[in-house]
């Protein structure tokens, strides 16, 4: 392969005897058009009721069958995406499309995880109702999300905020109190006094907050708790069954063996 001549606009490439052209690539006009065509042909829709479980096609070697490619969803937590939001849906969306070029049925959500701290906070910053805020920051991040033409799945979104959602995690919690495994105590808690919250051990750095880094203090409050040591065998044993790698593995013991014990 012999490239004759790189210019500004465009690019001349001989392979052999094939040449040809590659005009300029204008991500306005085609990245839109393609995203177009897609979500009208609703290629990254799969259908849920006909999708089988995984299996190898013997004849084919290709896998057929549903795989659910899931990622964190991104926390509106100021007015559009960051870097960081793409640097891990990319990688996940790249992944999603090789397991569909083996032949799998590829469902990948998205939604916004806009019910928490950090939410609230980037409202609490510019002085609006996160129910309010949570809206805005909505149309943007998927005006963006949308823009990055990964392959998500437009028709089935989540957004934690909506109460068709949180009646859910609702429900969940009543279930866990009503079995004695949510309730409250004073206990002493880690506290941002410029988040304004509870920090878990894992948050605090060198007893600084990891958002902020303001100076973490010890307060006696009253708290909800999840009685997580009920489980801390089997969460240990479990590690042994899941296919993590040996080194996500090693860090997640002292982190269970740690809370346990306290
Ligand atoms: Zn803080």
């Amino acid at each position: 392969m012999k490239i004759v001549r790189l210019r500004r606009i465009s690019m001349n490439i001989q392979i052999s005897n094939f040449k040809f052209q590659i005009s300029k690539y204008n991500p306005l006009e085609i990245e839109p058009k393609w995203q177009e065509v897609w979500q009208k042909s609703g290629i990254y829709s799969p259908d849920f009721d006909g999708a089988n479980k995984p299996f190898l096609d013997r004849r084919s070697q290709n896998f057929r069958g549903k795989f659910y490619n899931l990622m964190m969803f991104p926390y509106p937590s100021a007015e559009g995406m960051h870097v960081g939001n793409m640097y891990a849906f990319t990688g996940a969306d790249v992944y999603g499309r090789f397991k569909r070029m083996q032949g799998y049925d590829v469902f990948e959500p998205i939604g916004l995880d806009g019910f928490g701290i950090h939410s609230e906070n980037y409202a609490i910053k510019v002085g609006r109702h996160p129910k309010e805020q949570a809206k805005i920051s909505e149309k943007n991040f998927y005006r963006q999300l949308h823009a990055t033409g990964n392959s998500y799945d437009w028709s089935r979104t989540v957004e934690t905020y909506d109460p068709d959602y949180y009646k859910w995690t609702q429900w969940i919690f009543i279930q866990l109190f009503k079995k004695g495994l949510a309730y409250r105590k004073k206990s002493p808690v880690n506290f941002c006094p410029s988040c304004k919250t509870v920090l878990s051990d894992e948050q605090v750095i060198d007893g600084k907050c990891e958002r902020c880094s303001s100076i973490v203090e010890k307060r006696e409050l009253e708290q909800w708790f999840f009685k997580i040591t009920k489980y801390a065998d089997r969460l240990l044993n479990g590690l042994t069954q899941i296919d993590w790698t040996e080194k996500v593995k090693i860090a997640q013991r002292p982190c269970f063996q740690k809370r346990f014990m306290a």
